[in-house]
């Protein structure tokens, strides 16, 4: 059981490793399958390290390869288990992630709920590159809204966090492209950009180019060549604008980038449009609108619909653009409603998920605890045994001790049950209270219970029984001494110990010590119980 575990979990994070590598470079099929690998083997060995590395790496590459709704999933689902384990940078990138998949959605409001969330953590953290990272996912969500100027203010931080840092060139990258997509979506919504800019923006995306190279990742090659393309086409410079643009188409078809060969269409039916070519604007956007419908790229449909309709307006086609001018507001209306229902959707699922989780953790903590006494119980004292010993160091020593409740069947019989139930669960309390965060302690039978502790560092008189012996003596005196009158009226309870103390064992030697532990517990109830016997370990 425990090597399934632990090869597992070899198994993960070569994995893991590999899936990070194809991410790198941008084959994000492969990366997604074997991220997903993960997941199950993860979920099944309850390793939620590599179950949250995997649920980030699924949502990455799900995105990028235009699966949203199942990124979306993945990176709610990653926040979660980060959240659970308390691990802040997760929780930022599954957030950062998060973020964009809502974002390509066009779940807007929930892109900024999820992003808010990750800047408020990120900004308690040292990690500058991780705070750049989020600034600049903040302004790619602004920038896709329209509101540029927060955009620009949002990139502008991320670059000062990275200000005489020592920057990884993922990150470079993405301040870079982000800049020139800025100034490509002003183009774009109409607003007049000058020169400078756009040659600016043509500028940086070539320097984005040259890392994506580097890197040897075709997906960032690909969006570098298609701003640069598309920033060019404004500068009236079209034989670089066009090879740029079918560099990145033909990228986008070989490695199933689908979202960008789209954006590379839009971008050319956008320079047809801009240089009032209205012909070949027609030809374009209708291309655009049926790759967008097969694609499900609502936002970008919508937008190319609307334009359609005025290229036909132009061409003085009114009957065509009256029609394409119903179909963008049907367009519009059903973008509204499957908005909606991708949202409602990811609720459920959200909801539905949290509900098995906490159904899951019920019934884990059942199978674990005792109901009376809400202690371990024998299955789990078992499972954790080996664990506790096996953390006892050089010179430590451990001590297994039994604690058998005595004449019990006597309390039962003159009390009746339930007084018997009541003794036993303050009892459980009682031991609770006496031992220590790190020592195990379990009710193993109907009034027997274990104790197993490491004493740390070898004994500093003799053979160190004695002072076992006086801190289980102090224990037995307390079970005594408690005001067992509470509980019934004439009720006394008393308690025998049988411990063996000794150097640090084998991790397996767990059961060979309980027997050993039993025969003193005998001893002790054989003295006259309401006693503690404590011997040396014996040599197997
Ligand atoms: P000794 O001093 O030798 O240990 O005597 P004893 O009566 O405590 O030991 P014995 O093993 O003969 O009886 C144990 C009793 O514990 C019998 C059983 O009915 C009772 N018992 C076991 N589990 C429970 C429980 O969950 N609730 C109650 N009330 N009694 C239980
Ligand atoms: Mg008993
Ligand atoms: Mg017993």
């Amino acid at each position: 059981m425990t090597t399934a575990v632990v090869d597992e979990g070899v198994d993960s994070a070569v994995l893991l490793l590999r899936s990070e590598r194809a991410r790198t470079r941008g084959d994000y099929r492969e990366g997604r399958r074997l991220a997903e690998q993960v997941v199950v083997a993860a979920t099944a060995a309850g390793d939620d390290r590599a179950l949250a590395q995997a649920l980030r790496l699924v949502c990455h590459q799900a995105a990028r390869l235009g699966d949203l709704e199942d990124a979306a999933r993945a990176g709610a689902e990653a926040f979660t288990v980060a959240d659970r384990l308390r691990d802040v940078p997760g929780q930022v990138e599954a957030l950062n992630l998060l973020a964009f998949s809502y974002l390509q959605l066009a779940l807007f409001e929930e892109a900024l709920g999820a992003i808010e969330r990750s800047t408020a953590r990120v900004v308690t953290l040292p990690d500058a590159d991780l705070r750049s990272a989020t600034f600049n996912r903040a302004g790619t969500i602004r920038c896709a809204m329209g509101d540029f100027d927060e955009a620009g203010e949002l990139f502008d931080r991320a670059g000062a966090e990275l200000a005489g840092q020592d920057v990884s060139d993922e990150t470079r990258f993405c301040l870079l492209t982000n800049t020139a997509d800025l100034v490509l979506n002003r183009a774009y919504a109409g607003v007049d950009v000058p020169a400078a800019d756009l040659r600016h923006g043509v500028e940086v995306s070539g320097q984005a180019f040259r890392l994506a190279e580097e890197a040897g990742n075709p997906y960032r090659q690909a969006i570098t060549l298609l701003n640069r393309g598309a920033l060019t086409t404004y500068l009236d410079d079209p034989e670089p604008a066009a090879r740029d643009l079918q560099a990145c188409r033909d990228l986008s078809r070989t490695h199933g980038y689908r979202g960008l060969e789209l954006s590379v269409l839009e971008a050319r039916a956008m320079d047809a449009l801009r240089r009032k070519d209205f012909e070949a604007a027609t030809g374009l956007f209708t291309d655009v609108v049926r790759m967008a419908e097969a694609v499900e790229d609502a936002t970008i449909l919508v937008r190319a619909q609307e334009l359609l309709a005025r290229c036909h307006e132009e061409t003085g086609d009114f009957r065509s653009a009256l029609a394409a001018y119903r179909r963008f507001h049907e367009l519009q209306t059903r973008q509204q409603t499957q908005t909606a229902q991708v949202r409602a959707r990811l609720l459920t699922q959200t909801v539905e998920l949290q509900r098995l989780r906490s159904h899951a953790e019920t019934l884990d903590r059942q199978a674990h605890e005792d109901p009376l006494t809400g202690l371990r119980n024998r299955r789990s004292f078992d499972a954790a045994l080996p664990d506790l010993l096996a953390g006892a160091g050089e010179g430590d020593r451990v001590c297994v001790c039994l604690l058998d409740i005595d004449h019990f069947k006597v309390v039962n019989d003159t009390f009746g049950h339930g007084v018997g139930d009541e003794v036993l669960r303050r009892f459980g309390t009682l031991l609770r209270q006496d031992v220590r965060d790190q020592d195990l302690l379990a009710r193993i039978g109907g009034e027997e219970f274990a104790l197993v502790c490491v004493l740390r560092g070898p004994s500093r008189t003799g053979d160190g029984l004695e002072g076992v012996q006086r801190r289980l003596d102090r224990l037995r005196h307390e079970v005594e001494q408690a005001d067992w009158g509470q509980v019934a009226d004439g009720l006394r309870v008393t308690v025998s110990l049988g411990a063996v103390v000794g150097a640090r064992p084998d991790p397996g030697a767990g059961g060979d010590l309980l027997c050993q532990a039993d025969r003193l517990l005998y001893a002790a109830k054989a003295a006259g119980r309401n006693r503690v016997v404590v011997g040396p370990v014996s040599p197997r």
